[in-house]
């Protein structure tokens, strides 16, 4: 919860550490992003059990399996022992990435200070089992091994907080920027919908920046376990479309040149419209129903 969220509501979550606040646009010019990259040791073991009974979505059958960090770097003797099927959420401090992770994990945020920032689990959708990597490495590491790790990306925002939804337009740009020779399935979340009162972007504004980026939207709380395990699964139908469709991570993108250098300009002045004009969101609402849907491409 970000300090602002704080001042506005009565949640007695902790304060995220501003100091360790980064955004999009320090990213671009940060020069010491390559020292971040280097492989941190294990703080602590990994854990092979979690408290499964904890997790809401957990379903008999489901295995979850943790790793205390994940290998970025080609000289990590670690294989990638999944089929390639890895999610990583990015997006600005506080707006409830672990919290999402964890939720999804089965572990409580009481214990999320401790939790690995990546883990397995393996879970069935729609009568088809899969093991899918969760990596919650952006605020730890926040470079672009982060932006090239994933086949597909949760980009989270709070929805009480309009500079995080701002800073996930930009950081859907930098991802655009980082993988511009292949197609992902990228879902843009608005978390902490339960906090009502507080509420900065609307719904339709998450919508609107969904259709303007070719994206997933979805609105979730953590701390309500609302619509957690509808993301993931989503996330997992998404990869299995994209695959199924041909649409893999090597496959280069269908967009024509003309779209991929005016996408910024676009998103900016669409985005400005949605908030200036208010029957803009009337025809959005047309265009924008699919990106609700995470079962169709
Ligand atoms: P991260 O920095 O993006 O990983 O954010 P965290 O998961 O650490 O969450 C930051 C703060 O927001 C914590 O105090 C969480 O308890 C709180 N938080 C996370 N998700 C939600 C949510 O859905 N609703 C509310 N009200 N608070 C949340
Ligand atoms: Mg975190």
């Amino acid at each position: 919860m970000t300090q602002r969220e704080q001042e506005r509501t009565t949640d007695p979550g902790p304060s995220p550490d501003q100091d360790q606040e980064k955004t999009v646009r320090d990213l671009d010019s940060d020069s010491d992003r390559d020292q971040d990259c280097r492989p941190q040791r294990p703080q602590r073991p990994p854990r092979a059990h979690r408290p499964l009974a904890q997790s809401a979505s957990y379903q008999p059958g489901d295995t979850i399996r943790y790793r205390s960090r994940w290998k970025l770097q080609d000289s990590d003797p670690e294989p990638l022992d999944d089929e390639g099927l890895r999610v990583v959420l990015i997006g600005d401090q506080a707006v409830g990435k672990s919290s999402l992770a964890s939720v999804f994990a089965g572990t409580s945020d009481r214990d999320q200070e401790e939790s690995p920032d990546t883990f397995e689990r393996t879970l069935t959708v729609d009568g088809e089992e899969t093991t899918l990597t969760v990596m919650d490495t952006w605020d730890r590491r926040h470079n672009e091994a982060c932006l090239l790790a994933g086949t597909a990306y949760v980009i989270v925002y709070s929805v009480a907080d309009r500079s995080s939804f701002e800073a996930a337009a930009e950081l859907r740009i930098t991802l655009r920027r980082a993988r511009q020779n292949e197609r992902l399935p990228i879902i843009i979340v608005g978390n902490k919908s339960d906090l009502v009162r507080a509420r900065e972007v609307t719904t339709q504004e998450g919508l609107a920046c969904a259709v303007v980026f070719d994206c997933k939207f979805i609105e979730t709380s953590a701390s309500l376990n609302h619509n957690v395990l509808e993301l993931f699964e989503g996330v997992v139908r998404q990869l299995r479309l994209y695959r199924g469709a041909g649409v893999n991570a090597l496959t280069p993108p269908t967009l024509t040149p003309r779209r991929k250098q005016s996408l910024t300009e676009r998103a900016r002045r669409l985005l400005d419209r949605i908030v200036s004009r208010g029957n803009h969101r009337v025809s959005l609402r047309a265009r924008s129903k699919s990106c609700h849907d995470l079962a169709v491409l």
